[in-house]
């Protein structure tokens, strides 16, 4: 059983985790609302220090990242659990844990970043690797040792303090926008929409190349309105992105600034949600018009 961080001693036997906005009071005994950190006898245990429930090797394109080392494979991880609660969670198998968690196999920092050598980059994905902190930054600094990019796919709900020590040892990540709307956050997903905000600037700014991504979902996030207020706020980014290609933006007329990927995603029901899918004709359109605002736009999960 390893002994996590981001932690503080709380009221009686309990103690407070402090890694993502929930900031979890966790009594004697009991876990906090991802359902990964413990508290044992007043310290935090990780019960899934190392838990690997999916592996893959992806092309980069999947994760979604289209401007980073484009045409190349990439060895990704899986783990348990999330701090989000999203209804149409595609992934909520592995990431939603109800008692227990999905089937899985420890996997030894060594013994990950030992799988990812013939790829030279590792993707934490497919549930919430952030809610993993400390085995992320024991992978990722062995990565980096090794000269092997490290790749976040991440819902960006992170304290400043977690994402400070690991956006500096992050190649490249696709964060997820959800909507643009605080209440859409905190009502339906568990969230935080402007700790999101926080830790997309703070990728950037720490030279991260970065990539966004929004389920378009019918009826709950695909207004005109809230697209747009996404749109603007990637444009407004400055970015350091290592793959861009500023020139290309500069020649459509669009601010050489305004060039950090936006991957528009189409939903279908799942889980909890049942609402139609998105319409593949309408996800066009909403792509057409992001591209007023942004050079690179991409749609997703409606074929080829
Ligand atoms: S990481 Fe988990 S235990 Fe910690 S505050 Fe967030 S939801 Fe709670
Ligand atoms: S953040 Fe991602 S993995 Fe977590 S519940 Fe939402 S969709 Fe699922």
């Amino acid at each position: 059983m390893s002994e996590g961080r981001f932690f503080e001693s709380a009221e009686g036997a309990a103690i407070r985790c402090t890694l993502c906005p929930h900031q979890c009071s966790i009594p004697a005994g009991g876990r906090g609302a991802c359902g990964v950190r413990e508290n044992r006898d007043g310290a935090l245990a990780l019960p899934y220090y190392g838990y690997i429930t999916a592996i893959a090797r992806d092309p980069i394109e999947k994760k979604p990242l289209r401007r980073f080392r484009p045409g190349t494979s990439i060895l990704s991880l899986g783990f348990a659990g999330c701090n989000l609660r999203c209804p149409f969670c595609q992934n909520w198998r592995i990431s939603q844990i109800n008692g227990t968690a999905a089937p899985g196999r420890f996997l030894r920092p060594e013994e990950a970043i030992a799988l990812a050598r013939a790829d030279r980059q590792i993707a934490y994905t497919y549930s919430e690797p952030l809610i993993h902190a400390e085995y992320l930054i024991d992978c990722m600094k062995l990565a980096r040792k090794q000269g092997i990019a490290n790749v976040l796919v991440t819902n960006g709900c992170i304290s400043e303090r977690a994402a400070a020590e690991i956006l500096p040892l992050t190649d490249a990540a696709n964060i997820d926008l959800k909507c643009f709307s605080e209440e859409t956050y905190a009502k339906i997903l568990g969230g935080n929409l402007q700790t999101v905000l926080n830790f997309i600037r703070m990728a950037h700014e720490a030279g991260v190349h970065v990539e966004i991504t929004t389920l378009v979902i019918p009826g709950l996030n695909d207004s005109d309105e809230e697209l747009d207020q996404c749109a603007a706020f990637i444009a407004g980014l400055a970015s350091k992105n290592s793959w861009s290609f500023a020139p290309k933006a500069k020649l459509r007329g669009v601010s050489a600034l305004a060039e950090t990927p936006w991957h528009l995603s189409a939903y279908h029901p799942d889980y909890r949600w049942d609402a139609p899918p998105t319409d593949p004709a309408a996800l066009m359109r909403a792509a057409e018009r992001a591209r007023k605002t942004l050079p690179y736009v991409y749609t997703g999960n409606i074929g080829p």
